[in-house]
């Protein structure tokens, strides 16, 4: 074919009547074309997208748990209540509209427990497996509008950004709320004191976590004249808060009227477990601990957390889907060494994560160190396999060092 002959292969426009016409193998396509097409590329892969949430979030409450089971250790109350929330929460969101005036409420979920008891990790857990976009934020930055820190609407913002700023994604993700005790009602007394940083940001989540139509500046910041809104609807996005609330053992022990130590019986002659109180937790306790009822009734599922014994320690090193050990292990299988690890020496970590208070988080840095030397020196040697037993970790792991751990944790 002669060159001025070239045409587009799609709608055989000539050359010189296109913008731009792209060469293929035997073919020839124009710049309309390539619009044209890609649009509907972009169509298509809404509407698959979008069966493939549906029928992933159809997951039966049991099919939940089974998919956190496999990344989460122990939690099994928590992780129970959850599966029912979530199922809930979905079921809701693709209920047809009925002539039943029966409106579903929203399932936002408040979990409470120390740090590190892996509430991020379930709610991480959980979006991966819907599939939809997660923003994860931090309470302790929020403040009323007006005020210096970050308006409300910035969790929103983050949502968008993990969504693509694709909107409708974005009104079906979760968005996780941590340190949601930092905002507690610092006095008992209302009227006294006006806390700015805690009872006002308490009150402006109260539209957002219900569902409301929010203009949301996408790219963050403070409200702006000039800047473009995306309105952003929060009706499905489903809320979850968590915190460690400390102190409100007291709160929950006055009310069981006992002792924070050891056992006791309580009135209904129920055997009380004093070393974790959390599991007794009620509504009550979170408005003693200065939540304001109505937040506590946006939250309406709330669970806890269980603290990490040894036990659990050791199996969050081994069990789940991505534990730490496992990644080593793959580390070391790129550079075609086999890797691993006695059981005494898991021991030794546990020991050390439980007497340095590292907690599950401090499981990773223990074995970095353990590890550093061999992940430096062994790859290009001739070593194809490394055992690691107890007096290897000891060896490479100093006190000083678990010291300064200890300071970071
Ligand atoms: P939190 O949000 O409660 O402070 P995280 O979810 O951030 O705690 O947990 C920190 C890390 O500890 C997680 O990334 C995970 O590796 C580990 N972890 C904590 N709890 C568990 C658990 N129950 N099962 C598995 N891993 C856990």
């Amino acid at each position: 074919m002669a060159k001025e002959e070239l045409e587009c292969s799609f709608c055989g426009k000539q050359k010189a009547d296109t913008n731009l016409l792209i060469a293929g193998l035997d073919a020839h396509i124009c710049d309309r074309c390539i619009v044209q097409a890609h649009g509907i590329v972009a169509e298509e892969s809404k509407h698959t997208g979008q069966e493939l949430t549906t029928e992933v979030m159809l997951k039966k409450p049991q099919e939940i748990k089974a998919f956190l089971d496999t990344y989460i250790i122990g939690q099994e109350q928590t992780k129970k209540v959850m599966s029912v929330a979530v199922y809930n929460h979905y079921k809701r969101l693709l209920q047809p509209d009925t002539e039943d005036d029966i409106e579903i409420q929203k399932s936002n979920i408040i979990m409470v427990g120390q740090t590190g008891t892996g509430k991020t990790l379930i709610a991480k857990t959980i979006a991966k497996m819907l599939n939809v976009p997660l923003a994860i934020v931090d309470a302790t930055v929020l403040t009323e509008a007006g005020y210096v820190g970050e308006d409300v609407e910035s969790m929103l913002t983050r949502l968008l950004q993990a969504a693509d700023y694709n909107q409708e994604k974005a009104e079906r993700g979760i968005v996780f709320i941590d340190e949601i005790d930092k905002i507690a009602r610092k006095s008992d007394n209302p009227s006294i004191t006006r806390d700015v940083s805690g009872e006002g940001v308490q009150q402006a989540l109260l539209k957002l976590l219900e569902g409301t139509v929010v203009n949301v500046p996408p790219k963050g910041g403070r409200k702006h004249p000039d800047q473009k809104f995306i309105e952003v609807n929060t009706e499905h996005i489903l809320f979850i808060a968590g915190g460690a609330f400390d102190g409100i053992d007291r709160h929950i022990s006055k009310r069981l009227n006992m002792a924070a130590i050891g056992y006791k019986s309580s009135q209904e002659g129920e055997k009380i477990d004093g070393q974790n109180l959390l599991q007794y937790i009620t509504p009550k306790d979170l408005k003693d601990f200065g939540l304001i009822p109505e937040i506590i009734g946006r939250l309406p599922v709330l669970t806890y957390m269980n603290p990490l014994d040894a036990g659990t320690l050791k199996a969050i090193l081994t069990e789940p889907k991505n534990a730490i050990v496992k990644q080593y292990k793959k580390l070391f299988e790129m550079d075609n060494i086999a890797l691993s690890f006695e059981d005494e020496a898991l021991d030794f970590i546990v020991q050390k994560a439980v007497e340095y208070k590292l907690g599950a988080r401090g499981l990773r840095s223990l074995c970095e160190e353990i590890l550093t030397d061999a992940m430096f020196t062994l790859p290009g040697s001739d070593e194809t396999s490394l055992v690691v037993d107890k007096s290897y970790a000891k060896k490479h792991l100093s006190r000083t060092r678990l010291k300064q751990l200890k300071a970071v944790s």
